[in-house]
């Protein structure tokens, strides 16, 4: 008797858009980011494979922990618990009766693909071939359209794996494939999934949070660190920058008109925020804000905001509802830490009307007035910094 079938994942990613060495980069790239994300539990040997990745799982391998780890990884289209068998068609038919004979089902189809064109029979004949065997097996009807049960089998040259379902995982790009952002990071709903949207497009985030203490209690500080530590879970390591922003915020308020406080703080955080990205080797900024969702969030205090920096600013939730903001939050694990009661800096030092229709011409004949610069370098000169692992 022969071995039993290998066990492993076999993990699916996009290809489109993916040629030359931007294909090598995103492979490995998302190899490396599997190996952090399944830190700390029992796996095999993760492997790129024409394609795919596969990940062999030993006998004591927990598929449950597993599989929720992979759902979170970036770049993974689908994955799918398989058997893998030498490239011959006895052992094909045996381990996908095998793996079939597990589920409850009327009908079924084969989908068979074969990547190996020395295989001897094409796709369509291992379809006929392993079909008439399950349904010999089985009792049950072959149906090409909307049956019970697919049983894939994948023809590569390294094998053939054999499974019947697959798990979605979430899209995007491998975190570390693209450049590098600081995204501003408020204990609120909205910029933890900015920062979220912005990773699962490959871009590496560091993260600048401004409190207010000793003026607020360290609440706000404490949410962020936990935000942070929750969206590190997609991103496996984080630098979070504390800055201290109560100097600023005493200046702002003594000296400029209450209508421009929140313009004049956003942009003392943009460059803030600048500055640590030029240390970071960061290429832009990232905002939770949405187009009109608060009365600061105008597109004329959007532009008199920007301009305070060179840098691009991605908005990714600029065109969101709020519910769909709320409910990506759920869904990643951020909201619950999000609602926690926190003393924001912006609580405690906004004004009660500010402006929404700011002028940039205002703007800029009131900041100089301000002085701001020292304050700038003190700020960053008592920044904190942490590190978080996953
Ligand atoms: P959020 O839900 O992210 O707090 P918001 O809807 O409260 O956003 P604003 O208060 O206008 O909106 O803030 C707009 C954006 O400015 C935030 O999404 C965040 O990117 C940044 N920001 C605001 N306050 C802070 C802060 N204390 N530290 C870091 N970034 C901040
Ligand atoms: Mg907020």
């Amino acid at each position: 008797m022969d071995a039993a079938p290998e066990r492993v994942v076999l993990i699916h990613y996009h290809e489109i858009g993916l040629k030359g060495r931007n294909r090598g980069r995103f492979e490995r790239q998302l190899l490396t980011n599997i190996t952090h994300a399944l830190k700390g539990l029992t796996r095999g040997a993760v492997r790129r494979l024409s394609g795919r990745i596969i990940l062999e799982l030993p006998p004591d391998a927990r598929i449950g922990a597993i599989r929720k780890r992979l759902a979170d990884v970036f770049g993974i289209a689908n994955f799918s618990e398989a058997v893998r068998v030498p490239n011959a068609i006895e052992p094909i038919r045996a381990a996908a009766w095998e793996v079939v004979r597990q589920e409850d089902f009327r009908s079924f189809k084969i989908a068979a693909r074969r990547g190996d064109k020395n295989f001897p029979l094409t796709s369509e004949e291992i379809n006929r071939d392993v079909g008439a065997h399950v349904q010999t097996l089985s009792g049950a009807r072959v149906k090409l359209d909307d049956p019970d049960l697919t049983c894939y089998i994948e023809v590569a040259y390294q094998g053939v794996f054999i499974y019947t379902r697959k798990t979605p995982g979430p899209g995007g790009l491998p975190v570390g494939a693209n450049e590098r952002a600081v995204s501003l990071l408020s204990s609120g709903i909205d910029s933890p999934v900015a920062s979220y949207k912005t990773m699962k497009r490959g871009v590496r985030l560091s993260f600048v949070h401004f409190h207010s203490q000793p003026y607020t209690n360290r609440s706000s500080q404490r949410n962020t660190e936990e935000l942070v530590r929750v969206l590190t879970r997609y991103q496996y390591r984080s630098t979070l920058y504390l800055v201290p922003f109560v100097e600023i915020q005493r200046r702002v308020m003594t000296h400029a008109p209450p209508g421009y406080r929140v313009v004049l703080y956003r942009r003392v955080m943009l460059r803030i925020a600048e500055a640590i990205a030029e240390r970071e080797g960061a290429q832009a900024l990232v905002t939770g804000e949405s187009i009109g969702q608060v009365a600061s969030q105008t597109l004329s205090n959007i532009r008199a905001i920007e301009e305070a920096t060179p840098l691009p600013l991605l908005r990714p939730l600029s065109g969101d509802n709020k519910e769909e903001i709320i409910d990506l939050a759920r869904r990643i694990g951020t909201y619950d830490v999000s609602i926690e009661p926190y003393e924001d800096c912006c609580t405690v030092f906004v004004p009660r009307h500010p402006e929404t229709r700011a002028n940039l011409n205002t703007v800029r004949e009131i900041e100089p007035k301000l002085d701001l610069p020292p304050l700038i370098d003190q700020a960053l000169k008592a920044t904190e910094v942490m590190t978080v692992k996953y």
